[in-house]
């Protein structure tokens, strides 16, 4: 979901962005009116996110996944990084960093289907690793970091924030790389956020690697090497003003606890339903849970879809059910959730 407000200032910009007689789809991105747009972008979410000085905020193309590939690219120096394997997408960025140097399993909870994340204490990263590589929000399985982990000194932390960006305060300091595809809490498809420290610019071996996933040309050009998703960034932007407005990070946080606690102590409460995340690994995002019954869960897919719930299908690779209760989602729809799966398990029990 994007908030409303964010979708009906879309409609009232849609034809004449602020009198400058064009749609923002229609802006040359060398504008003068495009140039204002992204450098609001850039500072609002600097502001909200809490962006220190000595990062580098790029807007991208290419989803999370070509950041798979671009974070070896731009960060190997050893050629060696480590992988807390928790579920597809970190298994997806994995295997990709593989073409370019020796990855190294940290973690992995794959034999228990992806069900937690580990402990601090669970971490096995090799000291002298470039980076160490966390998807912090597992989209998919339901899961979420409690913590920020701590790799030895030396190794900086990677995170893939795509499922859960703007949904909590983040020292970002802690931080060597943050990224996030837009289209979960951030934006419309199409347009991805990277966050880094400066200092790590610079290691690319541009003379043989293509000169798009370079971060540095990306960052030198203020992301306009070539032309940027320039409606998403827009959008984008608005989107991270609508999170300043309510009250910043912080009360997308307290939104975001109340949301999940909600679902969660209802599916803790009766035993229809049985929830899929360890208590301890339990996304505030993306809530998993399944009846146990194949059939069944198809047949709440599908009824609920007809109440006017779409997308609660778990993802093909697992199935089950996933609410996914990202930013925008009001309470009201987690309530009208939780009366849906009341009477849904009376009915079908
Ligand atoms: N990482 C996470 C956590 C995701 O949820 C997704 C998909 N939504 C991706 C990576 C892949 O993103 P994209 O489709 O933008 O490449």
């Amino acid at each position: 979901m994007l908030p409303v407000p964010v979708l009906e200032r879309c409609a009232a910009d849609m034809l004449n962005y602020q009198g400058s007689g064009m749609s923002v789809m229609e802006m040359s991105h060398r504008s003068k009116v495009y140039d204002g747009i992204i450098k609001e972008t850039e500072a609002t979410l600097r502001r909200v996110l809490s962006i220190p000085d000595n990062y580098k905020v790029l807007f991208l193309q290419g989803g999370a996944t070509t950041q798979f590939a671009a974070i070896p690219m731009n960060l190997l120096k050893t050629g060696k990084a480590d992988y807390a394997l928790t579920g597809s997408f970190a298994s997806k960025a994995y295997k990709e960093a593989q073409k370019f140097g020796d990855m190294h399993a940290a973690f992995s909870s794959k034999e228990t289907n992806f069900d937690h994340v580990p402990t601090q204490d669970e971490l096995d990263i090799r000291p002298d690793a470039d980076y160490f590589y966390i998807c912090a929000n597992n989209t998919i399985y339901g899961t979420e970091y409690q913590y920020d982990p701590e790799p030895p000194a030396g190794v900086e932390l990677v995170a893939d924030m795509s499922s859960n960006i703007l949904s909590k305060p983040v020292d970002v300091s802690k931080y060597g790389v943050i990224y996030a595809g837009a289209q979960k809490n951030m934006g419309p498809a199409g347009v991805t956020v990277v966050i880094v420290r400066e200092d790590l610019l610079g290691n690319y071996p541009l003379e043989k690697y293509p000169v798009m996933l370079d971060w540095k040309t990306m960052a030198d050009k203020d992301s306009m090497y070539n032309t940027p998703p320039t409606y998403g960034i827009y959008v984008l932007g608005l989107v991270a003003k609508w999170v300043e407005d309510m009250g910043g990070v912080k009360a997308m946080q307290e939104r975001a606890e109340k949301r999940s606690s909600m679902l969660y102590d209802y599916l803790d409460s009766q035993d229809f339903y049985k929830t899929v995340a360890a208590k301890d690994s339990r996304s505030r995002m993306n809530v998993t849970f399944r009846t146990g019954n194949d059939e069944l869960d198809a047949k709440f897919a599908k009824e609920s879809m007809a109440a006017g719930m779409s997308n609660l299908k778990g993802h093909r690779s697992v199935g089950g059910m996933r609410a996914s209760i990202y930013n925008a989602m009001p309470i009201e729809g987690v309530e009208k959730l939780i009366d849906f799966m009341k009477k849904f398990a009376e009915e079908n029990k």
